[in-house]
């Protein structure tokens, strides 16, 4: 973070606890700042500093946290009172098309979330997959009865997450918004990750964007998911650049299109609780941008 940017996150005036709003805001993945021997831990008191509250740990290539590292990440987590969630390996396909490759992704998603609940993650967040030239309803007919077996292996050891297949931003990729609200109904352990960015990135022609397109969004969460799915909603938000074929990498909210004010207004209106983590390059430094933003957009609403 830079010295500017570093001054005005601390004197932007913010109540002294960052969780007196309904939603918490954080990083997927170390704030920048945190020093390079520190790990999670570290990362943990650092969030806090921010005076953010929430961090998902980016396990993305692989899951290597051991008991010892997962009791001081959960420890840091109690003390710093910041919620935690985990991003699974990348390479995991409900869809994928032979046993071996499902069974290896599968593995990745158990060992991400057992290890996650030792660390003190309430959720777990994965990428469901590919269509992998499948139809859609095939598609999604093997990636539930997939997730049902995960979801069913960890009930029975007692290890007590939420699955959270996050919503994608190629159009090749499972994981459009109504199918992960469908598998969210079919399984009770299993929510939605909604990244809105992908979202718009995904429609690819500039839509998904506007104060009326977040509110239908939200609106259908809770047609399909009632309170469950408006009251703890979890969220990947950032800039994203995109071709109409969808997402090609995340931008900082300033260097982007992405109608942020709009989308924390919506939340705002909606009454939305649960957790934002900011996936910009500007990781920190939007993310302190993005709770600044929904909290005045918080006042607005509860005029
Ligand atoms: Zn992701």
């Amino acid at each position: 973070m830079s010295k500017a940017a570093r001054s005005k996150a601390t004197q932007t005036p913010v109540a002294a606890s960052a969780v007196d709003l309904p939603i918490r805001f954080g990083t997927v993945g170390s704030p920048t700042v945190t020093p390079k021997s520190g790990g999670s831990p570290a990362a943990i008191a650092c969030i806090r500093e921010l005076n953010l509250s929430a961090l998902e740990l980016a396990w993305v290539q692989s899951v290597s946290a051991g008991d010892e590292l997962c009791a001081r990440i959960r420890a840091a987590a109690e003390a710093h009172d910041v919620a935690l969630s985990v991003h699974a390996p990348y390479y995991i396909n409900l869809n994928a098309e032979s046993e071996e490759m499902w069974q290896a992704g599968r593995d990745r998603l158990l060992a991400a979330a057992r290890a996650g609940y030792k660390a003190g993650a309430t959720d777990i967040v994965f990428h469901p997959g590919s269509y992998m030239k499948r139809d859609p309803q095939t598609a999604n007919t093997i990636a539930l009865s997939r997730l049902s077996e995960v979801a069913d292996t960890l009930r029975k050891e007692k290890v007590a997450v939420t699955l959270r297949p996050e919503t994608m931003g190629k159009r090749a990729m499972l994981g459009t918004l109504e199918e992960t609200i469908e598998w969210s109904r079919q399984i009770e352990s299993v929510l939605p990750c909604i990244d809105f960015a992908h979202l718009h990135a995904r429609a690819g022609d500039g839509t998904f964007n506007s104060y009326d397109e977040f509110v239908t969004a939200i609106r259908l969460v809770a047609a399909g998911l009632g309170e469950r799915g408006i009251k703890q909603m979890h969220i990947h938000f950032s800039g994203i650049a995109y071709t109409d074929k969808g997402e090609k990498h995340h931008l900082n909210l300033a260097d982007s299109d992405i109608k942020f004010k709009e989308f924390f207004q919506a939340l705002a209106d909606l009454g939305v609780s649960g957790r934002v983590l900011c996936e910009t390059p500007n990781l920190e430094e939007d993310a302190v941008l993005m709770q600044n933003t929904y909290r005045r957009a918080y006042a607005r609403a509860a005029r």
